[in-house]
């Protein structure tokens, strides 16, 4: 009997290929493959999972030489399609990491045997995926050993499901496969696959979770995340869609959803903790001022200010870390005005301690002069002639002399410690009134009490804070006095610093309480004007243009008329406030060249 003709390569699989269409079996590759071999009549295998091993060994760390060596041992045995190479390095590198040496190798052993293995709905691409999350998400060895066990015990429950399982459990099943996949946590893929006959009590289980996990996220991480209301948002979606869930399909990309909140809620919560701590170190530093400051209340004022605008607002690092830098200012100024004042204080005590001895000195000639005066005057009473009343009235007149010279010197020496006693007494009020206000002037200019740039930034920065968080507008007006050079040229510097004053007065009684001025160059101002839209700030700005035109400038009892040019924009959704600043600039300029005392919108 002849022996059956051996069939080319090319022969099986044309073979196969027709064996498909006739079958009408999809030609996928498994299906292909398992054709193929049954035509070859060779054992059908798994094949060699090269592309994603290759992605997973390119994906290890290599920083020492251990790992290097570890890296290399996988890519040859990766090279060869060898299992046993990879079992090998695997166990290599176990015995080296020092683990439990019972454990590891039968966890090596498993995992090999379950990588090899045909799972229901897990294909090699997913089990490599799920490895590589595995491998590079568990630092500690522990740890390592104790997610491999969960993956491995996950994929093992995957191969108990058969086709009639699966159709029975199919409300549960494919969350299940979720879990498996994204690898959330070893406790999530450890969670067996439920048998029919306790599967109503499995269900009820999952909505006691379901409505847990939604109470966890709704109550819980909004008070976390109260200050992060986009995460609170989604905290929130995320509950609404756990709780009105009625399908496995529907809880599909809600584990992904979740872990990412995680991820993100962690870091608020981390900022959270160091903003705490940057916030004890800001009370200890105020504290420990208010130990310096033990001359005048009133010395707290502005520090105490700054920690209350803080507080009513959202804490961020920035803003305390702002703080901070300012508060040290404010301090270290105290500080140096505080020992002039002390010096100030000494020299006074020193003058009058030396009047007070000038004095005595004073009063001490004049009883001597008495002493002589009735010396002589008892002379005189025993004077024989006239020689002897001579010589007695020429000791008088030397005496009288003497006591006008010291009292004219001490005349003269008191006058002028009265009046450095006086110029003393002034030095320590203006130190005081600096002292007063010392906090103050670290945001506002020190003529004409408006904000200054530092004032501006940070009113800015809150206003442009507040627009964001409520979808507000926000106008700003950029305003330069028209002519000002002329003015001070004909009228004095003298007169244009009065002029500025004037007209920060009338702006601030124009414009509304929650609106902020600043001076933002010599007679450049700018005024914030929140919940106000682009029209309504022009309108405001024409105000203030008439406003000066009744309230005039007087200058020694002349009026002086003061008119300003103006540009006003209102800040577009996400746009920087300084862009918005130029944009108000550019049309100030507009305003001059039209022919100035106008205001014109950006
Ligand atoms: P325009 O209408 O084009 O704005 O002309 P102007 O004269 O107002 O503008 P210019 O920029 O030529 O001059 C501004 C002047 O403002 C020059 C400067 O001396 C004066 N100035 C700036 N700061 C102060 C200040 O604090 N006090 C006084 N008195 N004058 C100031
Ligand atoms: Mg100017
Ligand atoms: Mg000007």
């Amino acid at each position: 009997m002849a022996e059956p003709t051996k069939l080319t390569e090319i022969e099986i699989a044309r073979e196969t290929l027709r064996g498909l269409a006739a079958k009408k079996i999809p030609p996928t590759p498994d299906n292909y493959r398992t054709l193929y071999c049954e035509i070859a009549g060779v054992a059908a295998k798994s094949p060699f999972p090269e592309r994603e091993l290759k992605a997973l060994q390119a994906s290890l760390p290599r920083t020492g030489a251990e790992q290097l060596k570890f890296a290399r041992q996988l890519e040859v045995a990766i090279a060869k399609a060898s299992w046993e190479g990879l079992g090998a390095a695997l166990n290599e590198l176990l015995a080296k990491s020092g683990g439990d040496h019972a454990t590891w190798p039968v966890l090596v052993r498993e995992l090999l045997q379950q990588l090899e293995t045909h799972h229901a709905g897990l294909t090699a691409a997913r089990k490599k995926e799920a490895l590589d999350h595995v491998l590079s998400g568990s630092g500690a060895s522990e740890l390592l050993l104790s997610r491999l066990q969960s993956l491995i015990r996950s994929w093992s429950q995957n191969t108990v499901v058969d086709r009639s399982e699966r159709s029975a459990t199919e409300g549960v099943d494919a969350p299940v496969s979720a879990v498996a996949m994204t690898v959330a946590t070893p406790t999530a893929i450890a969670t067996p696959v439920p048998r029919p006959a306790v599967q109503s009590a499995w269900q009820g289980g999952i909505l006691d979770l379901r409505e847990i996990i939604g109470q966890l996220l709704d109550n819980t991480l909004s008070i976390v995340l109260r200050d992060s209301p986009e995460l609170a948002t989604e905290a929130s979606e995320i509950a609404a869609s756990i709780r009105a869930a009625q399908t496995p399909d529907a809880l599909a990309g809600l584990p992904e959803r979740l872990k990412k909140l995680c991820y993100r809620a962690l870091f608020v919560a981390e900022d959270q903790a160091e903003m705490a701590s940057a916030l004890m170190h800001l009370v200890q530093l105020i504290i420990e001022n208010i130990g310096e400051l033990v001359l005048e209340d009133q010395w707290l004022t502005g520090q105490i200010k700054v920690v209350r605008d803080l507080i009513q607002q959202p804490l961020s690092l920035r803003r305390l870390d702002d703080v901070e830098r300012r508060m040290k200012d404010v301090i270290v100024k105290q500080s140096a005005l505080k020992k002039s004042l002390h010096e100030a204080n000494d020299r006074l005590k020193l003058m009058l301690a030396t009047f007070v001895d000038r004095l005595a000195d004073f009063s001490e000639t004049t009883s001597d002069y008495h002493n002589k005066i009735e010396n002589c005057a008892a002379k005189i009473t025993k004077a024989g002639d006239i020689t002897e009343l001579a010589d007695v009235l020429d000791e008088v007149m030397r005496e009288t002399r003497v006591v006008q010279v010291n009292a004219a010197r001490s005349r003269d020496e008191m006058n002028t410690m009265r009046s450095r006693v006086k110029d003393a007494e002034e030095a320590v009020a203006r130190t005081r009134n600096e002292l007063a206000s010392a906090s103050d002037l670290v945001r506002h200019d020190a003529l004409t009490g408006a904000l200054n740039r530092k004032g501006l930034d940070e009113a800015l920065e809150k206003e442009i804070a507040r627009l964001r968080r409520h979808s507000g507008t926000l106008s700003l007006a950029l305003l330069d006095i028209d002519n000002f050079k002329t003015l001070n040229d004909s009228l004095g510097h003298a007169a244009g610093d009065a002029a500025l004053v004037h007209l920060t007065k009338v702006v601030k009684t124009t414009v509304r309480p929650q609106d902020a001025l600043a001076r933002y160059g010599g007679e450049e101002f700018v005024v914030l004007l929140p919940n106000t839209a682009i029209e309504d700030a022009v309108g405001v700005m024409i105000r203030v243009q008439r406003e000066l035109t009744r309230e005039f400038f007087l200058n020694n009892n002349e009026k002086v008329l003061i008119t300003f040019s103006c540009g006003v924009a209102e800040i577009n959704d996400a746009e920087d406030p300084y862009e918005a600043l130029k944009r108000a600039d550019a049309a100030m300029y507009r305003a001059k060249r039209a022919g100035k005392n106008r205001v014109i919108p950006a």
